[in-house]
């Protein structure tokens, strides 16, 4: 890769690209999928080499997608898919993964998250994903919006500090990790996978984008709001963003967003107009 942007390390020392890329909603339909690959290998080719998938996404069609786009380029990429809380049981977990490693064309992922907890014990899970990194099917393994209680937990099970990654939501406008589960997770060097850092382009909550403060700093980088938001999740140099984009248009912003650099001065600005709860409040989700 030419273009990388930065990385951080995971505990067991491999290094992941901050900006990578999510594929929630893509290869759904026919008259995008083709514009969805080219705007994947070029986020690919631009250092965005970390790919976020789920089995549950389109029941699949997300996996197939990215399984075309990585074609011949598998060995570039930092795989990342997740399974269904109802199949994070022994019965199933081994089946889930065989089965997305099938749609994604390859023969192991790099990181396998469980989605959300469900009612499969825990212990259960992380004894599944052991086997799997056992037999080679996975790399490692993480979790995926697991409040700081739920984390917990998780590490006083046997195995349970292999844990790799957290991916939760996290962006300009919902910074509740910050009071709690994002120091947590700094102190057992277990980095935040920010998801939704865009807010669903501004969507998830209204105003972010069109803020006034947000416009100004963007207005002076030469770039987007949205370019600002990302920059901005990734300020601290330990969290991995994996903002979705199904353009080329859009995966060269993402691409550049990860250069900006935001002054001092400019995160207090964003700190004064988008504050962090100064309590706990439950982790967000969507
Ligand atoms: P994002 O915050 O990444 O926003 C995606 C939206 O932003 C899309 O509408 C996209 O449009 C638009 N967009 C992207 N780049 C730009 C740009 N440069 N300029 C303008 N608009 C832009 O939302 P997601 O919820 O998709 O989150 C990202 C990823 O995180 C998911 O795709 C998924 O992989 C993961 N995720 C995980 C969850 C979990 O439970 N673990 C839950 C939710 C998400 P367009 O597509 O047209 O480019």
């Amino acid at each position: 890769n030419t273009n990388i942007s930065g990385t951080i390390t995971l505990k067991d020392g491999t290094a992941v690209t901050k900006m990578g890329q999510g594929t929630w909603n893509m290869g759904d339909s026919s008259a995008t999928r083709d514009e969805e690959i080219a705007a994947l290998r070029l986020g690919v080719e631009l250092g965005m080499n970390l790919i976020d998938t789920a089995e549950m996404y389109g029941d699949g069609r997300s996996e197939e997608m990215v399984g075309e786009a990585i074609r011949g380029i598998r060995d570039q990429v930092f795989l990342v898919s997740k399974v269904h809380p109802q199949n994070a049981g022994l019965d199933r977990i081994t089946r889930s993964c065989e089965e997305s490693l099938k749609r994604l064309g390859t023969d192991h992922l790099d990181l396998y998250l469980l989605h959300w907890r469900g009612k499969v014990p825990l212990e259960e899970t992380v004894k599944g994903m052991e086997q799997l990194v056992a037999s080679g099917k996975i790399a490692r393994w993480g979790v995926s919006n697991l409040d700081t209680a739920d984390m917990k937990e998780l590490l006083r099970i046997p195995g349970g500090d292999r844990c790799a990654v957290n991916q939760v939501l996290y962006h300009l406008g919902s910074r509740g990790i910050e009071h709690e589960l994002l120091p947590w997770q700094r102190t057992h060097k277990i980095p935040v996978m920010a998801y939704s850092p865009l807010a669903q382009a501004g969507t998830l909550r209204k105003g972010v984008a069109e803020n006034e403060t947000v416009r100004e700093i963007a207005e002076k980088h030469g770039a987007t709001p949205l370019q600002i938001m990302l920059a901005w999740s990734i300020r601290e140099g330990d969290i991995i963003a994996i903002p979705k984009a199904s353009s080329r248009k859009h995966v060269t912003e993402n691409a550049a967003a990860a250069k900006i650099r935001l002054s001092e001065e400019e995160c207090w600005k964003l700190d004064d107009a988008f504050p962090q709860p100064a309590w706990k409040v439950p982790l967000d989700m969507i």
